[in-house]
């Protein structure tokens, strides 16, 4: 059963607002407006942390993180993830890659590209060559093509590492 896999994928959007800076995978992206959020607003986090729960069927982040919870209010989205990684590997599984795409007008991310991969890898604890990252516009359709959020989507495979209860 050693190679037995799970994929996960994990969705989210947050709209421009509020007055939090703009953070995407852990890394602060100068922007002139952030996201708006009960947590940091890292809607990047947010989506890998989705696929992770996704894989294991453990869920979603709502779930373990309600944005109605005050002692959630402004929490850091790679606490979140880190707890999730956690998670996962109790339930013994490794991950194997991610690919994440991020949907937006603006900023252009190619900047910040490799410290974003780098600081994902981190706290997924893998290589960051492991970390696929995407940035797209959306051809200015939509919402997000109207300058009004960022979206992003996100696919993890997992790896049975030992047997667990998930
Ligand atoms: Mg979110």
């Amino acid at each position: 059963m050693n190679d037995e896999l799970r994929i996960g994928h994990g969705w989210d959007v947050h709209a421009f607002g509020g007055d939090r800076p703009l953070l995407l995978g852990g890394v602060p992206v100068k922007h002139d407006r952030g996201l708006r959020a009960h947590s940091d607003g890292d809607v990047l986090l947010h989506a890998v942390t989705d696929a992770l729960l996704g894989a294991t069927a453990l869920g979603d982040i709502g779930e373990h993180f309600p944005d109605d919870d005050p002692q959630f209010e402004g929490i850091d989205s790679g606490e979140i993830l880190r707890h999730v990684r956690a998670l996962v590997g109790d339930a013994g599984w490794r991950v194997v890659n991610a690919d994440v795409t991020v949907i937006a007008e603006a900023p252009r991310l190619h900047p910040h590209k490799e410290e974003i991969q780098r600081s994902i890898a981190e706290l997924l604890r893998v290589e960051p060559t492991r970390v696929g990252l995407k940035a797209k516009t959306a051809e200015r359709l939509g919402p997000v093509g109207r300058h009004e959020g960022v979206e992003v989507h996100a696919v993890v495979l997992l790896a049975r590492e030992r047997v667990g209860a998930t």
